[in-house]
């Protein structure tokens, strides 16, 4: 009677997995290798679905000023964005909250939050916070952590039936790499990378909309300072790599070079800060 190899299974079963990771290789817009195993059309239904349930649950702003304000400064950085992005209207939302937070979605949604409206003093602020979450939508960020976590998952399922099939003494040391792995070897760097990689491409987005490159430093470190009466909920989403603010100085030469067509031909939005 034919009775199946465990191991041999698990060799195909990983082989098939490994197939599908290297078929699912994608580029982010400043070259940096992305395993993407999402379609981007349900990852956008994800995000549509999402923006649809905040919008029930949470006040949405009828102040006609506070709007035009945010619409003014996001549409300006969304007019920077490459062509692709922009051939669906986007929807902006301004949520009555006290939360220092603002997001974008996959589907083309942004909410910002009227809490941050404070802390983001001017437009220049505000299109920091908004190219920054735009730049999470652009590099495609949602889908890269939700393939990581469906790789994850897989990895320690294969690894789990590989285990059965071995003595005790290489399932504790497997266990323990699989679990370092998913720990610190693949999850908490990631955000890093994602959080410098926003930063990267949304300081190009304000310049090139003509907004003040410089008042991203300002922003981060307004943030900074409203960590003494509770951090800001932007930051619990978005956490602040080290050198944040360094690596922002480091791109503003190319950012204010960028900046300056659009502000010769005067794209900055003119508008009364809140
Ligand atoms: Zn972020």
């Amino acid at each position: 009677m034919f009775k199946p190899n465990r191991l041999k299974l698990t060799h195909v079963a990983f082989s098939a997995f490994c197939a599908l990771v290297l078929s699912s290789c994608a580029e982010s817009p400043t070259g940096r290798p992305q395993l993407m195993l999402f379609d981007n059309t349900q990852v956008s239904k994800m995000g549509i679905q999402t923006f649809e349930e905040l919008k029930t649950k949470t006040p949405i702003s009828k102040d006609k000023k506070t709007n035009q304000y945010v619409q003014c400064v996001a549409q300006a950085v969304l007019k920077a964005t490459p062509q692709k992005y922009q051939a669906n209207p986007w929807e902006i939302v301004v949520f009555e909250s006290d939360q220092v937070n603002a997001f974008a979605l996959p589907g083309g949604k942004i909410g910002v939050y009227t809490g941050l409206l404070l802390v983001a003093e001017n437009q220049h602020q505000l299109a920091a916070v908004i190219g920054h979450e735009i730049a999470h939508v652009m590099a495609g960020h949602s889908n890269e952590r939700l393939s990581s976590n469906q790789a994850i998952s897989a990895t320690l399922s294969v690894a789990d039936v590989a285990l059965s099939a071995m003595n005790t003494q290489y399932k504790a040391e497997l266990s323990s790499a699989f679990g370092l792995g998913a720990q610190v070897g693949l999850v908490l760097p990631f955000s890093r990378v994602h959080e410098t990689e926003a930063d990267v491409i949304g300081l190009d987005l304000m310049a090139k909309a003509g907004f003040e490159p410089e008042q991203s430093v300002k922003l981060w470190q307004n943030m900074a300072k409203q960590g003494s009466g509770g951090t800001p909920q932007i930051l619990s989403s978005h956490p602040v790599p080290e050198n944040r603010i360094k690596k922002l100085q480091q791109q503003m030469p190319a950012a204010l070079t960028s900046s300056k067509p659009a502000r010769r031909r005067g794209h900055c939005p003119v508008v009364i800060s809140n």
